[in-house]
């Protein structure tokens, strides 16, 4: 009996062809990947601006970057007039002399925003502590360190909740006395603005550092994730460790950031804690919040700040939307179990990691 294999022959010969094809695809698909991201890679942009009392760095890459980072930069002007709280007839400004004012819907989101969040973390984050960071100088540079009676007097003043906002006329009312800074917010409701322009621009791959709250896009051209550093605040010079990260946001609150040495020789910084108005001191030195939302981790981090750890812990389990690294004053550096997989310790700090879950 003779057996015909010649089905099986030619049956062969189209699976090679076949493998050969597939074989070719692929390394045309890898090649052209290849010199995509090398493209992307050449075509980085930058612009640096000084906005919102701060240092703002602007990178992205892509045949739209610079045309996207031109519109980046006329929307920080026209949000620096907007929220700074003290250029003469912004919508803070007016809010704070005029005790009610119509305002742009950028203004209404963000003071939004702030209200949930001053809601969600008990009072924690407080945009009407004006009156009381004025009084440390914390506005203006002018630094002292106000009597126990001055501040009790101030903080009569002080409630989230007396801000009232009306949505049809994005309106928003403060009763006689009571005065809003969005100091703790604006920049990350900028960063979220600015990826917003950029993504609507084509461009897939950007970082921003907006005065050290880093938002970034996509992942870097390579197609790895971007290297964020969290500062050690013990010595600014060094780092805790660093984060790598994609589309997400990685934004600190520290102590260090700004802060005076008074008289009496000891530090007075600037997140200060609505209860008693005084620098938050609740055992932390620095959070660090990331997640998908600017202005929420934004908030979060100087919220957090002045809850401390054992509040900002039991938050974060309640909530669940974010990660989070706290410095404690002790040096202990805690992070979410989130973050086990994308975080790498700074020289000296291994041993003092811990993560909860
Ligand atoms: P930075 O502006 O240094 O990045 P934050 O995002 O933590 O730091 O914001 C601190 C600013 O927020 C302060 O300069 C002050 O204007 C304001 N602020 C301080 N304490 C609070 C608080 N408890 N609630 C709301 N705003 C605060
Ligand atoms: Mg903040």
């Amino acid at each position: 009996m003779r057996i015909d294999l010649s089905g099986l022959h030619s049956g062969k010969r189209e699976c090679n062809l076949f493998f050969a094809i597939l074989v070719f695809i692929v390394i045309l698909a890898v090649w052209g990947n290849g010199a995509r991201q090398k493209r992307l890679a050449e075509t980085a942009h930058e612009k640096s601006l000084f906005a919102m009392d701060t240092y703002f760095s602007l990178r992205a890459y892509g045949p739209n970057a610079e045309a996207g980072l031109t519109l980046c930069e006329d929307r920080v002007r026209e949000l620096e007039k907007l929220l700074s709280v003290t250029a003469e007839g912004s919508d803070v400004w007016r809010i704070d002399q005029e005790q009610a004012a119509s305002v742009a819907e950028d203004t209404f989101r963000l003071i939004g925003e702030a209200l949930r969040i001053g809601e969600q973390t008990d009072g924690a984050l407080d945009i009407t502590l004006y009156p009381v960071l004025r009084a440390w100088g914390f506005t203006t540079g002018d630094y002292r360190i106000p009597e126990k009676q001055e501040l009790a007097e101030l903080l009569t003043a002080v409630d989230y909740r007396a801000v009232a906002l009306e949505g049809g006329s994005h309106s928003v009312t403060v009763p006689e006395g009571v005065q809003i800074d969005l100091g703790a917010v604006a920049k990350g409701y900028t960063g979220d603005v600015l990826i917003d322009i950029l993504r609507q621009q084509g461009v897939t791959s950007a970082i921003l550092d907006l005065g050290g709250n880093v938002q970034t896009l996509g992942t870097k051209p390579d197609g790895t994730p971007w290297r964020v550093a969290v500062r050690n605040p013990f010595d600014r010079s060094q780092v805790a460790g660093v984060l790598e990260v994609n589309d997400m946001c990685v934004i600190t609150s520290g102590g260090y950031e700004r802060y005076f040495t008074g008289e009496d020789g000891q530090i007075y910084w600037h997140i200060l804690d609505p209860v008693n108005g005084m620098p938050a001191r609740n055992g932390l030195v620095s959070v660090t919040v990331v997640g998908e939302q600017g202005v929420r981790c934004d908030a979060l981090s100087t919220a957090l700040f002045v809850m401390g750890k054992d509040r900002a812990v039991a938050f974060w389990k309640q909530q669940g939307d974010f990660d989070m690294i706290l410095i404690t004053e002790d040096g202990e550096l805690i992070l979410t179990e989130g973050l086990r997989d994308c975080f790498e310790s700074g020289a000296d700090w291994a041993e003092q990691v811990v993560y909860i879950d």
